[in-house]
């Protein structure tokens, strides 16, 4: 959990490569249907690139059939899922209905102030996904990824100030409820996101009791 731009998407696939458990990112679903022109993917476009939520139904279908597959047998670490109080409730009864239990709920927190910064200066490979940022985090060589030599990158069409400013306030109005959720039900771990990559991941390495 935590605000768009706060950093779940790196910490979650460090932590994939970590323990080798699958990472689910509903963001990165619904921008892979879009890309693919699936009918999924043209009813969320409109959605996305106005920053609100698309709606309930249509994630938690998506959900249920991905954690269906074989590679989510030993687990999987959700990222922007669940973003509402009925997916939380969805999600509670396709866990009890997996015989699965959510493990930990960790809020990756990070003031609103640093993430229109955080969110507009950001930039991933096309190749291989390594991400990158204007200010932060440049390629060593310029317009070369690190990691796998390309020189395509692409931004985020959801990542401008007008779209991120909505995605904030939907933030705030429709996902934040879900701490006080979580919080009762003895799972929610917060930490603090606003420090360099590398201190977040050490502190959820330490609360997954690494
Ligand atoms: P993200 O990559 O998590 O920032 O998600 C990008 C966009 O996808 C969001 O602004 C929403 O429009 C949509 N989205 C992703 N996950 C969800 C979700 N769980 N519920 C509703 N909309 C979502």
């Amino acid at each position: 959990m935590g605000p768009p731009g706060g950093g779940k998407g790196t910490q979650a696939k460090r932590l994939q490569e970590r323990f080798g458990i699958v990472h689910l990112s509903t963001g990165d679903m619904l921008r892979a249907a879009v890309k693919a022109g699936t009918a999924v993917g043209q009813q969320a476009r409109a959605v996305m690139d106005a920053g609100k939520l698309v709606s309930d139904e249509l994630i938690v279908a998506m959900i249920a059939e991905r954690t269906c597959l074989a590679d989510c047998a030993s687990g999987f670490i959700l990222d922007g899922f669940p973003r509402t109080i009925p997916q939380a409730e969805a999600l509670d009864k396709l866990l009890t209905e997996k015989g699965v239990t959510l493990d930990k709920v960790i809020e990756v927190e990070v003031p609103d102030a640093r993430l229109i910064e955080r969110i507009t200066g950001r930039f991933t490979c096309a190749k291989c996904g390594e991400g990158y940022h204007d200010k932060f985090k440049q390629p060593k060589v310029a317009g070369v990824c690190d990691v796998c030599g390309s020189k395509d990158f692409t931004r985020r069409a959801d990542d401008t100030v007008e779209t991120v400013t909505a995605r904030l306030k939907a933030y705030h109005a429709q996902t934040a409820p879900l701490l006080p959720y979580y919080q009762a039900k003895g799972l929610l771990i917060v930490i603090d996101g606003d420090r360099p990559m590398d201190a977040v991941t050490a502190d959820l390495e330490r609360v997954l009791g690494t």
